[in-house]
């Protein structure tokens, strides 16, 4: 049986949680979950958010799923996520964002793969305040991270059958950091003569993506442009509650959504496990459980083409209503 680490989150995380480990434990494939706490229910007792525990356990078991945990706004502790993902050096975040049957929105041809750097940018929480009225942040972007983040797209392009990789960036304003973001994006797509390279600013993107998201394929951005967009895709096919995601690195993986903890819903049964659920199925893919993850995706697709969805995509569903008319398609 195959082990694996299991972040349950705050907020709605232990919710959509305990759905996704019920769907899967329907579907037939048994799953040895090593339940991992992290975030502010264990400062108090282990005096950080990210015990190095749940690193071990990542690192041994290779593969993660991850239900969110709260970042604080403001003060206290670094991310989580953020730390879980340099710790690891998960570099990679993969965001595919597709229309799902029976889940209406604005477009019905929303097919795009956001692929954003993970380890540094204005993420690498450099700081500083300088006096009351002023605050740095430093961004930091690297030839070394930025050939690897566009590595990946492209090999991902070449993988998934994808005929264009567009690099997103603001190199007109921020002409060093950005502009070695694109220089080592065009170094990159050189190798991959089969793949048609794109470039676009950021701003010209996120206009065009709500006009026409047809016209994008691969998009491969430095961390915080990654971070927007993602969203902004998200919702184009349906909002948070419908949007997967995957950190991968070199040794080991985290799925996750591409959602926070949503604590204005949390304990109230309304969560949309969808999100995870959809990042669980490419964990099985990335485990070669294909025909378990294809059996539990035809049985949500199912599902939501019946009508049968939680109240963020437009239905009545509670989480555990959703869960079980799931698990009755499987
Ligand atoms: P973070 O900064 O941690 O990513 P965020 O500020 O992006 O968090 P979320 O926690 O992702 O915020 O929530 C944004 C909004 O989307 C909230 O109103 C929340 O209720 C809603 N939302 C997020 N995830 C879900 C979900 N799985 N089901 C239903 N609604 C959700």
């Amino acid at each position: 049986m195959r082990t694996i680490t299991l972040i349950n989150g705050d907020g709605i995380g232990p919710e959509i949680s305990q759905s996704v480990q019920d769907i899967i434990k329907a579907s037939g494939l048994e799953i040895d979950w090593d339940i991992q706490t992290a975030g502010a229910d264990v400062i108090e007792t282990e005096g950080t958010p990210l015990p190095q525990r749940v690193l071990d356990s990542i690192k041994k078991n290779k593969v993660a799923l991850k239900a969110p945990v709260t970042t604080p706004i403001g003060k206290g502790f670094r991310s989580v996520n953020v730390q879980l993902r340099k710790s690891l050096d998960l570099y990679a975040n993969l965001r595919p964002c597709k229309n799902l049957p029976g889940v209406e929105t604005r477009f019905k041809d929303v097919d795009i793969i956001v692929v954003r750097e993970n380890t540094e940018d204005l993420y690498a929480g450099i700081e500083e305040k300088i006096d009351d009225n002023t605050a740095h942040s430093i961004k930091i972007i690297t030839r070394s991270a930025s050939e690897r983040i566009c590595k990946f797209a492209f090999d991902y392009a070449v993988k998934n059958n994808r005929h264009e990789v567009c690099a997103v960036t603001k190199a007109n304003i921020m002409k060093l950091s950005d502009g070695l973001f694109l220089e080592s994006y065009r170094k990159v797509a050189q190798n991959y003569p089969q793949i048609k390279p794109r470039e676009i600013l950021v701003d010209n993107l996120c206009m065009q993506l709500v006009q026409d998201p047809a016209r994008f394929d691969v998009l491969v951005l430095p961390n915080l442009y990654g971070d927007i967009v993602s969203d902004l895709t998200a919702g184009l096919i349906g909002g948070l509650g419908v949007a997967q995601g995957a950190n991968i690195g070199l040794d080991c993986a985290v799925f996750e959504p591409v959602h926070g903890s949503a604590p204005d819903i949390k304990g109230q049964n309304k969560a949309n496990p969808t999100a995870l659920l959809l990042s669980a199925i490419e964990m099985l893919r990335y485990i070669n459980e294909n025909s378990y993850a294809e059996k539990i995706e035809k049985a949500l697709f199912k599902t939501l083409s019946n009508g049968d969805k939680t109240a963020d995509i437009g239905g009545k569903l509670s989480t555990t209503e959703f869960t079980r008319k799931i698990i009755e398609n499987l």
